[in-house]
């Protein structure tokens, strides 16, 4: 949007000009030397990777509220100072603070078995001693309002099977209230996940102010099917549940902020970034750590090769992504002065796994210049350019909504279901050399995009 406020008609059309292979031409002939160092620097060693280690073996989880994502943060600040960079500071945001307690699941009919569960980010708990009830297993949300008169002071067990990320969250978001609304007494969901060794996956539920607040919780893909099976051979199934989740007041927390000041036109920004805080299983390792410190590595190989593009490079790690989203909220109030001066927002959230592009929301106009910019990428196969309506990222959403152009790194994500949000997502399931290919992915995109003459 920056680009071509003022020659809007001329960039819309520029793809159909004899000028266009020139402009293309420029960016490329322009940037393809610092695009080239950018890569051969990112790629050349695994510090990347090693960073990231430090970050996630050494804090752990990064659930908002808690003293290990503050910590988390501490350390981050420390390290970008003695990086080198500008203007490191945590930006302060109230967080909502969830924490989970003890927790179980057991089969008691037709047999005493232990269930493999997490409970759901946001989730009450049950009465202590817990909650048993017998079990109505439905394959989906329009079986469960067929069936509604069935549900009545029983679990509800929503065991439905991935399709497609948007659409299975939604069992897990709105599900429980569902189930509510129908007078079950507490709600289990099959986990969101593309691939299971019977390991539960969590995320956020959102309960619906018009139905009861219930307990719920993600059995692994095995559990859920199992218990679906004991009810298709007529089995009566009934389950405890025990859960000792609650929601504490508010917490205080910091959106992370270092910059590189632009050398020409330092008020105007490219902001990239990731999400500090995780769920309170495994490490957050893939989501988000691995974008974070890609975003913030990426800033530090400028600084490292003395680049110092024309408008400033920001970046954010946003906090309370995964249940709140006010760290997003937070960063769009306390910059709502200069967002029109945001060229772009950009975030890595979809795991560090071998980059393939870069997924915008922009003008016609900006995508003609981002389209350029990114086939910088094509000596590691990261050329590709698609566009969404919206935001691509979920800590970009309020920026989109304020008319910031929005990117999301596009990364092969074959594998990132298998261990979302589940006790599997640790360090060992990145690679050094995929990571380093993210923090050039974003370092190419951010330093053109920030030098551009116009
Ligand atoms: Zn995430």
């Amino acid at each position: 949007m920056r680009f071509c406020r003022s020659a809007t008609v001329l960039c819309l059309l520029l793809p159909w000009l004899p000028g266009r292979a020139a402009a293309q031409g420029d960016i490329a002939t322009t940037y393809r030397a610092v695009a080239d160092s950018l890569i051969r620097g990112a790629t050349a060693d695994s510090s990347a990777y090693r960073r990231l280690g430090r970050l996630v073996d050494t804090f752990g989880h990064r659930l908002s509220g808690s003293a290990s994502l503050e910590a988390a943060i501490d350390w981050v600040l420390d390290a970008m100072k003695a990086d080198g960079l500008e203007n490191v500071r945590g930006e302060p945001v109230m967080v909502p603070h969830w924490v989970r307690g003890a927790e179980s699941a057991e089969l008691v009919k037709p047999r005493r078995a232990r269930l493999a569960m997490l409970g759901l980010g946001g989730s009450v708990g049950t009465p202590k001693g817990g909650l048993t009830a017998s079990v109505l297993v439905v394959g989906s949300l329009e079986e469960l309002a067929r069936r509604a008169a069935e549900a009545k002071g029983r679990i509800v067990l929503l065991d439905v099977p991935f399709t497609e990320y948007t659409a299975t969250r939604h069992v897990r978001s709105d599900g429980p209230s569902a189930a509510a609304r129908a007078g079950a007494v507490a709600c289990l969901i099959r986990s969101v996940a593309t691939l299971s060794i019977r390991n539960p996956h969590t995320g956020a539920t959102l309960y619906d102010s018009s139905a009861a607040r219930i307990p719920a919780a993600a059995l692994s893909v095995e559990d859920a099917m199992l218990l679906h099976r004991l009810q298709d051979r007529g089995e009566p199934v009934v389950v405890t549940l025990r859960m000792e989740a609650r929601t504490l007041p508010d917490a205080p927390s910091r959106n992370v902020v270092a910059e590189l000041i632009g050398r020409e036109r330092p008020d105007e920004v490219v902001v990239l970034g990731g999400h500090i805080d995780s769920w309170d299983v495994g490490q957050g390792a893939m989501d988000d750590g691995g974008g974070s410190v890609a975003a913030w590595e990426a800033v530090r190989l400028l600084k490292r090769l003395g680049l110092r593009p024309r408008r400033t490079v920001r970046v954010v790690l946003w906090t309370n992504e995964e249940n709140g989203g006010r760290g997003a909220d937070a960063y769009r109030n306390a910059h709502a002065a200069e967002l029109d001066r945001h060229v772009l927002a950009m975030e890595s959230d979809n795991g560090v796994f071998n980059p393939r592009g870069y997924v915008l929301a922009g003008s016609d106009s900006v995508a003609a210049v981002v389209r350029q910019v990114a086939m910088l990428m094509q000596p590691i196969g990261a050329a590709r350019l698609q566009r969404v309506e919206g935001s691509p990222a979920a800590d970009t959403e309020p920026l989109a909504a304020a008319g910031v152009p929005t990117m999301e790194l596009d990364v092969d994500g074959s594998r990132y279901f298998w261990y979302h949000h589940s006790d599997g997502d640790m360090l060992d399931k990145l690679d050094p050399g995929e990571l380093a290919r993210c923090v050039a992915a974003m370092a190419v995109m951010a330093y053109v995009m920030a030098d551009l003459p116009s």
